[in-house]
């Protein structure tokens, strides 16, 4: 069993309650009191669910994901605000603090809105108290330029970083070495750990285990027989806190854009007309900067907040706009098709497999 290179060094980074932060920040009469961003369903203005809440709403029980009629009743002797998610808002403060995260190092992959990783080995030369300096000066300078919170973890890998992240929460750091890691792992709750969710967690259980150390004294074998060959390989290194997947230097390889829908539907040809919008905006970016690309991927967010999302890669690559159109309206089709249940809250177009388009023109060009 090999373990993580010395001397590498990851930071996990997770702002706290990240929408409901953004709107502390533009209501800051509301400051210390409950707010609740939510999701409206537009049919009154309570039916929907809870994006985020804010610490002194979670006070009363509110939490992501609850309806906003309940919310409402648990805050209802509070002073507190309730408003819908504003995604271009969010949208535009999480890019001011990806643009910080980024300059401290090439080795960055931003996970979501609000969560990023970072390879710090280089930079800190593979020193822990460097480490510990470096996420203070990072937590520091988004405070400082943006006024939000986050909370840092670091550790050897993605995994440990991510764990140490989650118990720093909120406006915390922590920092596990290579040698607290399985200190660190040992009395962790089952689902504390990075792909374990509820039902598999039960499954553990079933195997007479309750926390990340006790998983540990199982098997490779046992494990790969429980959940087979990939995930019970999985199991078996994360619960003793190995994680080698590294941090890919990626290149801006992809372009997207995603917009929220004037009301939920199913209806394709209305989908059609947002998509089209957001394929004219990538398809010009791209023709400006003589890129192509070979990838479509649609991205629906359905009226509960899950992520949808559908891809095509084409055999050669491409600059068409119609060709992009087209390729979403089949990806679209197909998802709906197989989820009939599903209404499209968000949607979202994404071209991918970026490369120069070496001074050919579009053969569409021609018949312009
Ligand atoms: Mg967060």
């Amino acid at each position: 069993l090999s373990s993580d290179r010395p001397g590498r060094i990851v930071m996990a980074v997770d702002m706290d309650y990240f929408y409901a932060q953004c709107e502390e920040l533009r209501n800051p009469s509301f400051s210390g009191k409950p707010i609740v961003v939510g999701m409206y369903s537009g049919r009154t203005d309570i039916s929907g669910a809870v994006a985020t809440a804010n610490y002194p709403a979670r006070r009363y029980g509110v939490k992501s994901g609850i309806p906003l009629y309940r919310a409402k009743s648990m805050l209802k002797d509070t002073e507190s605000l309730f408003v819908k998610a504003d995604f271009d808002y969010y949208e535009e403060v999480s890019s001011r603090i990806m643009g910080i995260l980024r300059s401290y190092s090439k080795l960055f992959v931003q996970v979501s809105i609000d969560e990023a990783f970072l390879d710090i080995s280089g930079p800190v030369g593979g020193d822990y108290r460097k480490a510990e300096e470096l996420a203070k000066e990072v937590k520091g300078r988004i405070l400082k330029e943006t006024r939000i919170t986050c909370s840092v973890g670091v550790g050897p890998n993605k995994l440990i970083a991510k764990m140490a992240c989650d118990s720093a929460k909120p406006n915390g750091l922590f920092v596990v070495r290579p040698d607290q890691v399985e200190a660190f792992l040992k009395d962790k709750p089952l689902d504390a750990l990075y792909g374990v969710g509820g039902k598999t967690a039960e499954r553990m259980k079933e195997l007479g285990v309750k926390t990340v150390g006790e998983l540990s004294s199982l098997s490779l074998y046992t494990l790969q027989k429980e959940f087979g060959r990939k995930l019970g390989e999985y199991f078996y290194l994360a619960a003793r806190g190995i994680d080698e997947e590294p941090l890919e230097e990626k290149e801006r390889e992809q372009l997207g854009r995603m917009l929220t829908l004037k009301e939920d539907t199913r209806d394709i040809s209305q989908m059609m007309s947002s998509i089209s919008e957001m394929a004219r905006d990538l398809t010009k970016e791209l023709a400006s900067r003589s890129m192509a690309y070979r990838t479509v991927t649609v991205i629906v967010v359905d009226t509960e907040l899950l992520h949808h999302s559908r891809s095509k890669s084409l055999r050669t690559k491409e600059v068409d706009l119609e060709v992009a159109i087209q390729v979403s309206r089949e990806l679209l089709s197909e998802f709906f098709e197989q989820n009939p249940a599903v209404f499209a809250r968000r949607l979202g177009l994404t071209l991918s497999s970026l490369s120069k388009w070496e001074g050919q023109k579009p053969i569409s060009a021609y018949f312009k």
